[in-house]
């Protein structure tokens, strides 16, 4: 090889993906085209409706594109041939509330998707589980269900339940947003030992001191188009888009920030 090393392959590449929700609908994603390096967090920051969920979850295979694709590993996990779940196995996805199932206990909820979906004996699936909960602190949760966690535990635990599988890729919206200020800080603090530990994260935030501090690169969205991409410092520091420095003035002006 000659010159600058290569590049690695992305874990997750957009292709000029479209997608419109209804035939005769505007799109909701024009054209959007990005790459997550391995290894590396991407935060994908805009206003409400700006298209950040339906990235995400186009890319999670629970939208389909209309136009252009999304690679997984270098897989077009688009193709109509691909076998989506195959994919869903390798990308754990967290949302903003509302993740956990109420009627099973933390633990079984942990297990679920190893044991049914994987295939991993009941003792081997709790001893993950319960290393993942030691990790994210919830040890002495695993018996409980999910009524009797704070929200910042029930997230915590959302996010057990997504490694649980051993994801190639986690994807999480705003998963801080229900929560209230106070157990923001311990939900955020995983996701920074998540990206200590090398694990490749997607993630939509209105958290912009959390996206500076912790994203390799920012994405901003505005109006399903990619307005501007760019290291955090980048972004936040020198925007060069005019949509991007209103955007953050705005943020900043609401007390946000
Ligand atoms: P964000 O996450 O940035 O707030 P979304 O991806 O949720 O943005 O929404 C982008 C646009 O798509 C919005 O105009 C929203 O109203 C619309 N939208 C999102 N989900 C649906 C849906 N299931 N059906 C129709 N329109 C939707
Ligand atoms: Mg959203």
């Amino acid at each position: 090889m000659t010159g600058s090393a290569a590049a690695p392959e992305p874990v997750l590449r957009f292709d000029s993906v479209r997608k419109a929700y209804g035939k005769d609908a505007p799109p909701v994603l024009r054209d959007v085209s990005l790459d997550v390096a391995p290894h590396t967090v991407t935060a994908l920051i805009g206003a409400s409706g700006s298209g950040k969920s339906t990235l995400l979850r186009c890319a999670a295979l629970l939208e389909d594109v209309d136009d252009g694709a999304i690679h997984l590993d270098g897989q077009d996990i688009t193709d109509p041939r691909a076998d989506a779940d195959a994919v869903r196995r390798r990308i754990g996805v967290v949302f903003q509330a509302y993740n956990l199932f109420p009627h099973m206990t933390v633990l079984d909820n942990i297990t679920l998707a190893p044991r049914r979906v994987h295939r991993v004996s009941r003792a081997e699936a709790e001893e993950r589980a319960r290393e993942l909960l030691e990790r994210l602190g919830l040890a002495d949760k695993a018996g409980d269900y999910p009524d009797r966690l704070s929200g910042g535990q029930q997230q915590r635990a959302a996010i057990v339940r997504a490694l649980a599988v051993r994801p190639r890729l986690l994807l999480l919206d705003e998963i801080t947003a229900a929560l209230d200020p106070e157990l923001v800080g311990e939900v955020l603090s995983v996701v920074r030992d998540l990206k200590d530990e090398g694990m490749t994260m997607v993630l939509a935030t209105h958290e912009m001191g959390f996206a500076r501090q912790v994203a390799d690169q920012v994405c901003f969205l505005d109006g399903g188009v990619v307005c501007e991409r760019g290291t955090a410092e980048e972004v936040f520091g020198t925007p060069t888009q005019e949509r991007t420095r209103r955007f953050l003035a705005r943020i900043t002006e609401s007390g946000r920030w």
